[in-house]
């Protein structure tokens, strides 16, 4: 069973108890990696626990739906992660949405743009082996989880991308990875919605994440009284924190059906 840290009330009272078992009328939101799977070289080296499709499965079912996966990776992507399953899912930290009934909408965005800046990093990236970019159709990723050195001349490369391209885009980070898309989506904003929605609407929302992008996320089940649950270390806006992905699973596994 994972421990959590104190937990803040309001009137600043704190308190240190075990995050409750998950239950069946809530509704679930999911990070993926290093929140369900464990963080590889590369987006596409990671590798599933084999008993990872069978539990979302197995909640999906007991929360008569109410699972959804809200993640930097594009919809295409995390279906390939999860093979057999179409669930609920938020893409590329929320620019395009499948709701429950498999409709897809994508944030609209002057796309040109964005190849346009996939052209200028590709020519600076080939420069320094070691950075990986990746080009998800909506926003590009530049990883340095290979060369965590170049870390300082990765976000100086995307900054002044950046400030070329304007304020219909922004920068997200993230673990050895900076990140530009479209302005206007966010993990928060993509959990807001799926709320508005049937299975989910009239839940308590649950947000389980581990890095900056998912704060967003936090924030918005925070406003809704749900559970927001950090992985991890580091600051951030959750009430709960687990220790990590084999702990979140352990958790999960928890389910009364
Ligand atoms: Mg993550």
């Amino acid at each position: 069973m994972t421990r959590i840290r104190s937990r803040t009330r309001p009137g600043g009272r704190s308190r240190t108890t075990p995050l409750p078992a998950p239950r069946p009328d809530w509704a679930y939101f999911f990070d993926i990696d290093g929140t369900l799977v464990d963080f590889a070289d590369s987006p596409a080296g990671v590798r599933l626990d084999g008993d990872l499709g069978p539990l979302i499965e197995r909640l999906y079912g007991a929360a008569d739906g109410a699972v959804a996966l809200i993640s930097g990776r594009a919809i295409a992507d995390i279906d390939a992660l999860f093979p057999g399953l179409r669930l609920p899912a938020a893409g590329q930290h929320g620019i395009e949405r499948r709701d429950a009934a498999g409709r897809v909408s994508r944030h609209a965005f002057p796309s040109q743009l964005m190849d346009q800046a996939y052209a200028r990093l590709t020519a600076a990236v080939a420069r320094h082996p070691g950075l990986l970019l990746e080009h998800k159709g909506l926003s590009l990723a530049l990883h340095y989880r290979r060369a965590p050195r170049l870390a300082g001349l990765a976000h100086r490369l995307m900054h002044s991308l950046q400030t070329r391209m304007g304020s219909h885009f922004c920068l997200q980070t993230g673990k050895r990875v900076v990140e530009m898309k479209p302005a206007g989506k966010d993990k928060g904003v993509a959990v807001r919605e799926f709320m508005q929605e049937p299975p989910f609407q009239g839940r308590t929302p649950v947000f389980v994440g581990d890095d900056m992008t998912d704060e967003y996320g936090f924030a918005a089940v925070n406003r809704l009284d749900g559970y927001s649950v950090k992985v991890g270390p580091g600051r951030t806006a959750a009430n709960w924190r687990v220790a990590d992905v084999e702990a979140v699973l352990a958790w999960l596994d928890t389910v009364h059906l």
